[in-house]
């Protein structure tokens, strides 16, 4: 079996093309990391802070180069591709400070002397599964903290990711099977749940559910990043000009592929006409021919542009009015119009499933209370945000929203990746990503007494 990638804006162009690695080499792979964990281990804080400031050198000196393969690879606007480069280069050198942070505590006996102390140790390997969508950033956001105190990796992503995971693994450099990176799909990724000592994954909900119930079957510790649906809410006192820009990129950015994208708009009460009427103008602009490429982008296949065109379709058939967009783009590659539907009726798909395409629905709400309950209806509650002047609406939001992420006057999308990241309710399974909280999750605790020797029992 082969694993290929082809360029979404144009199918014709073959990105890459190499043999899958198959279960018994990816079991083959995590036994190699598991003999090269020890010497990772042995060569020090200093040696693996030195090892991943390395690998920061190195991507950023091929940013250029690493840029283009995204937008190749997985059709990211060239802006966007830049910026998830340099978000990589900075997660690196992050992450390279790591190793010298405090691994444990002292603690007071609670009788006698000697020394009472936790310590946090590597479990060996960690099995990261990745989507395609931040081909690098996402893979580098698991590995490098991961590494750094000590485990080694192997890496599975996802098929349309392929050219970017190897070639940021080469560019790494690090020693033999310290990162290894298994190519395929379900049957690599199965293979690496079973096999490793610690799993991260982030993707789809079906997916990651399978990989949450795998782990845990076995007992190893595991963290999934799902799915979204992510909401924005407008108020009537918000400044509509700043929020229908905001709504109209965290709507379209990269054809609405993140996770944090925007696919339901909820406007309060008065904030309904001109919104609609800002946001619906804010999309027909970026679906200019320039625009379209520089800000929105493709969807990442021909069945992402299928699915999402006959969601729209049946939306429209059932009563669903489209104020934006609405069709596939007639030019090379799987390009669909940034869609803003209104009058969606309630049951139908676009309002409770994620789609991952540039396309939202306006819905209605009275006041604060109903907006903040539409909101919250779904298990896909990872990012939602608030545009107001009000601090108290803002607070009062911040509070009540069951979301992993509030974001006030900005778009949901946007992620900083020095600070805990993850979804709500279905959104996400287990210890949050980024920021120093995912060094705990890499690491187990254990409890150490010390005692003079000749000490009484
Ligand atoms: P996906 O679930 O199809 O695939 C994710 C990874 O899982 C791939 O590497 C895939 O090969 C692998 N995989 C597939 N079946 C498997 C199985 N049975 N066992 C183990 N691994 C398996 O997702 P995708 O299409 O690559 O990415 C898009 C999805 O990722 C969207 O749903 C998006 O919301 C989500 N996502 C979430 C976050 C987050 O942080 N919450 C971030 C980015 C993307």
């Amino acid at each position: 079996m082969s694993v290929s990638s082809y360029n979404p804006a144009d199918p014709s162009d073959l990105v890459i093309e190499v043999e899958a690695a198959g279960a018994e080499s990816t079991q083959a792979a995590v036994d190699q990391a598991r003999t090269a964990q020890r010497s990772w281990l042995a060569i020090g804080a200093a040696g693996r802070s030195a090892a991943l400031g390395r690998a920061a050198d190195a991507v950023e000196a091929n940013a250029d180069e690493l840029a283009a393969l995204i937008v190749r690879e997985v059709g990211k606007p060239l802006v966007e591709a830049r910026g998830e480069v340099a978000r990589t280069v900075a997660i690196w050198r992050y992450y390279a400070q790591a190793p010298y942070a405090p691994s444990g505590a002292v603690h007071e006996p609670a009788v006698g002397g000697g020394l009472l102390l936790t310590r946090r140790r590597p479990y060996g390997v960690a099995g990261l599964v990745t989507p395609w969508n931040f081909p690098l950033a996402i893979p580098t956001w698991k590995a490098a903290p991961a590494l750094a105190v000590g485990n080694t990796v192997v890496l599975k992503p996802a098929p349309e990711g392929t050219a970017c995971a190897l070639r940021l693994a080469e560019l790494a450099g690090l020693p033999e099977g310290v990162l290894t990176v298994v190519p395929g799909g379900a049957e690599e990724g199965t293979a690496l749940v079973a096999a490793a000592d610690v799993v991260s994954f982030t993707g789809s909900t079906a997916v990651g559910r399978a990989v949450v119930a795998a782990a845990t079957g076995r007992g190893v510790p595991v963290q999934a990043e799902m799915g979204g649906l992510n909401a924005a809410i407008v108020l009537p006192d918000a400044d509509i000009a700043q929020a229908a820009a905001h709504l109209a990129a965290a709507i379209s950015g990269y054809a609405g592929q993140k996770c944090t994208a925007t696919s339901r708009v909820i406007a309060v009460g008065d904030a309904y006409e001109p919104l609609a009427a800002a946001l619906a103008k804010a999309l027909a602009a970026i679906a200019d021919p320039a625009a379209l490429t520089e800000v929105c982008g493709p969807v990442i296949n021909e069945a992402a542009l299928e699915r999402l065109t006959g969601a729209v379709d049946s939306a429209v058939a059932a009563g669903g009015t489209a104020l934006a967009g609405g069709g596939r783009v007639e030019r090379n590659g799987w390009f669909i119009e940034p869609t803003l539907l209104a009058e969606v009726p309630a049951g139908h798909p676009l309002r409770s499933e994620e789609f991952f395409g540039p396309v939202a629905v306006l819905l209605r709400a009275a006041d604060l209370d109903e907006a903040i309950a539409a909101a919250n209806d779904t298990p896909h509650s990872l990012s939602t945000s608030v545009h107001t002047r009000d601090l108290d609406v803002a607070l009062a939001a911040a509070d009540r929203l069951d979301a992993g992420m509030v974001r006030v006057n900005a778009p949901s999308s946007g992620v900083d990746f020095h600070v805990p990241f993850s979804g709500a309710k279905g959104a996400g399974f287990g210890p949050r990503e980024q920021g120093q909280a995912v060094l705990d999750f890499y690491t187990a605790e254990r409890t150490v007494t010390l005692l003079p020797a000749g000490s009484p029992q």
